[in-house]
């Protein structure tokens, strides 16, 4: 891939790190500028609200099951009429996700907000504007009126798909309820790598209560698929000292897509 200007201009802005690909840059990735060793991680709570200890969510069978077998329309549809815990009773809609549904590289975040309650849309606001920003600096969009390409297309979604009433965080009981959903969403797609944003997208691919600052920075594996963890765009609003290091997770996920053309 090489930068444009622009790109490079921004990420600078940002004080993040270039990322090149692998033949460009040998086995490791390139960098410039950014942060240097030594500098503690600061860790993203994993949440103010609820506790995440104990097992990993377990999903209901019957939902499961039923899951394991919908095309897009029908789990589509399966989510909208869903109501299988009680995030459906405050919601005004549901966010299911979108982007190409073959992308190769799929954005897993942690709950709609208020924006994307009202939107239908995941990562809204001030911090789907970050996300749109960083997803660019790597040559990636969701957005769907480009011609469909899966390698320059992400399929962004969340943990759950309804609203957690006043944003509170959702709880293991409703994590499990909709993990189905997103198990579906995970097979359907296919992707290359996962980006899970957040510690709940990390306990809910990977039932770990870990910090992020713990599970960042490495690639994890959920059925056989890649899953880099990373800061969620609104914990970065408020910490953009580490900007950098999500940037660093970001060309990590980087690193698991099929090289393109340019
Ligand atoms: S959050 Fe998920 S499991 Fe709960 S009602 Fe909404 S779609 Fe169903």
């Amino acid at each position: 891939m090489r930068w444009s200007e622009p790109q490079r201009a921004m990420l600078r802005e940002m004080g993040l790190r270039l990322w090149l690909p692998q033949a460009a840059a040998g086995p490791d990735i390139a960098v410039a500028g950014a942060t240097g060793p030594g500098h503690a991680p600061a860790d993203e709570p994993a949440g103010s609200n609820k506790s995440m200890s104990g097992a990993p969510p377990s999903a209901p069978s019957g939902l499961a099951l039923a899951a394991e077998t919908m095309d897009w329309p029908a789990l589509q549809s399966a989510v909208e009429g869903c109501r299988a815990c009680g995030l459906c009773e405050n919601r005004r809609q549901t966010v299911f996700g979108l982007g190409h549904l073959r992308a190769q590289c799929m954005v897993v975040g942690e709950a709609p907000g208020e924006q994307e309650d009202a939107s239908g849309e995941p990562f809204v606001g001030d911090s789907g504007q970050l996300l749109d920003r960083m997803l660019r600096a790597l040559g990636l969009s969701r957005d769907a009126t480009e011609p469909a390409d899966a390698a320059r297309q992400v399929f962004i979604t969340n943990t759950v798909k309804c609203r957690p009433p006043r944003n509170r965080n959702p709880t293991g009981d409703e994590l499990s309820a909709c993990q189905p959903f997103l198990q579906r969403q995970v097979a359907l797609v296919q992707p290359k790598v996962i980006i899970a944003m957040g510690a709940f997208a990390a306990r809910s691919l990977l039932g770990s209560d870990e910090p992020i600052g713990k599970l960042r920075g490495r690639l994890h594996s959920w059925r056989g698929v890649p899953v880099v963890v990373t800061y969620h765009p609104a914990y970065l609003l408020r910490q953009p000292s580490d900007k950098a290091r999500a940037w660093e997770d970001l060309c990590l996920a980087a690193t698991c897509l099929a090289p393109r053309a340019d």
